[in-house]
């Protein structure tokens, strides 16, 4: 590899957004001043051959989605990012220039949230990997946990669900029925956008329960349900999917929506009187939200998310797999 310490200085920030930053890096450790409110912290790693492979991603979407799904995370919490940190490993195959474009990545994202590179570490390995560490803050008390749902809270989404496996999907087969909206569905995998302004938007929220969808809603909805120990019953017919994946792949759109993952949309539950603010504030920062179901006591003992179907119910797994059973009481 290349020498280290110019990596290290070629991808240093030449100034530091965030006020609090009183050493960035350069020295043995970063050093922050606390901020007022809660801290709240997350990491999360890529490797190469496992989360991604050169075939379907360029060095820049690689950094932009690592970062991406590590801000996903602080949005779920309703926190406002702050700061990352990043630890690599280096394979001989990459260049120099290939891993300041993944950082590029990296940065292009966190310049749009004044989020700001404070250190890291630097190794070198078999396969690329890189596992990035962020820091936000949020009011006291004021973190968005999945426990947060209640009975008679309405259960939404942002976004539209299925894309960026739809967009993984052409990457990793070029196959399609159209190329009408293929560009949107690959963007949306290589590039997901963080529901941040969004979810710190919500901050006079009294009560809101989130969670980012990583793996898909049935998998998320069903993280909330257990949670919560709720019951969660979604509407399967006002599910938000995009004109473009319906377009592509009309036999796939439907299962994908519940569980083809990484759209890094937010799946949330609010208390139906604040439902209006919602709407509001995504309409002002620009983001589609759907109310899609609603919360309930348990049916049994054990938490589960149920799609309304023909005036009875389904139970929905985890993975997407519905059950036929259990028609109302
Ligand atoms: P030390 O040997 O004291 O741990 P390093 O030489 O590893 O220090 O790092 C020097 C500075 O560069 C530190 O501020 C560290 O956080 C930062 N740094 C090292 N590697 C990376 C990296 N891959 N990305 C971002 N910052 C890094
Ligand atoms: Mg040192």
């Amino acid at each position: 590899m290349m020498d280290e310490f110019s990596f290290i200085r070629s991808i240093q920030p030449k100034f530091y957004r965030q006020a609090s930053v009183m050493k960035g890096i350069s020295d043995d450790a970063a050093v922050i001043r606390p901020l007022d409110g809660d801290f709240v912290t997350a990491v999360d790693t890529m490797v190469e051959g496992v989360h991604f492979t050169r075939e379907t991603m360029d060095p820049e979407h690689i950094g932009w989605r690592v970062l991406a799904a590590n801000l996903s995370d602080l949005a779920a919490m309703g926190s406002t990012p702050r700061f990352y940190m990043v630890s690599i490993t280096i394979p001989k195959s990459w260049s120099e220039q290939e891993l300041q474009a993944v950082y590029q990545g990296m940065k292009r994202l966190a310049d749009l949230y004044d989020v700001d590179l404070i250190g890291g570490d630097t190794v070198s390995g078999q396969e690329l990997s890189l596992t990035v560490t962020v820091i936000g803050s949020v009011s006291k008390d004021k973190a968005r946990y999945r426990s947060h749902a209640q009975a008679g809270d309405l259960l939404f989404v942002t976004g539209t669900l299925g894309d960026s496996r739809g967009g993984l999907e052409y990457l990793l087969t070029g196959s399609t029925a159209s190329s009408d909206g293929l560009d949107y569905l690959i963007q949306r995998h290589r590039t997901p956008e963080p529901r941040i302004t969004f979810a710190s938007s919500l901050a006079s929220l009294n009560r809101m329960a989130l969670n980012d969808v990583s793996d898909g809603i049935a998998s998320e909805a069903n993280e909330i349900a257990a949670a919560s120990h709720m019951d969660l019953i979604i509407d399967p017919e006002v599910v938000p999917y995009s004109k473009a994946l319906e377009r592509c792949y009309p036999g796939h759109y439907q299962a994908w929506m519940f569980s083809g993952g990484e759209d890094f949309e937010l799946l949330g539950t609010v208390p139906e009187k604040d439902w209006a603010v919602v709407e509001k504030t995504a309409e002002s920062v620009g983001v589609r939200v759907t109310r899609i179901g609603y919360v309930e006591h348990m049916r049994s003992d054990s938490p589960s998310v149920w799609l309304a179907k023909d005036g009875g119910r389904e139970r929905l797994d985890a993975s997407g797999y519905t059950h036929l059973k259990e028609e109302g009481e």
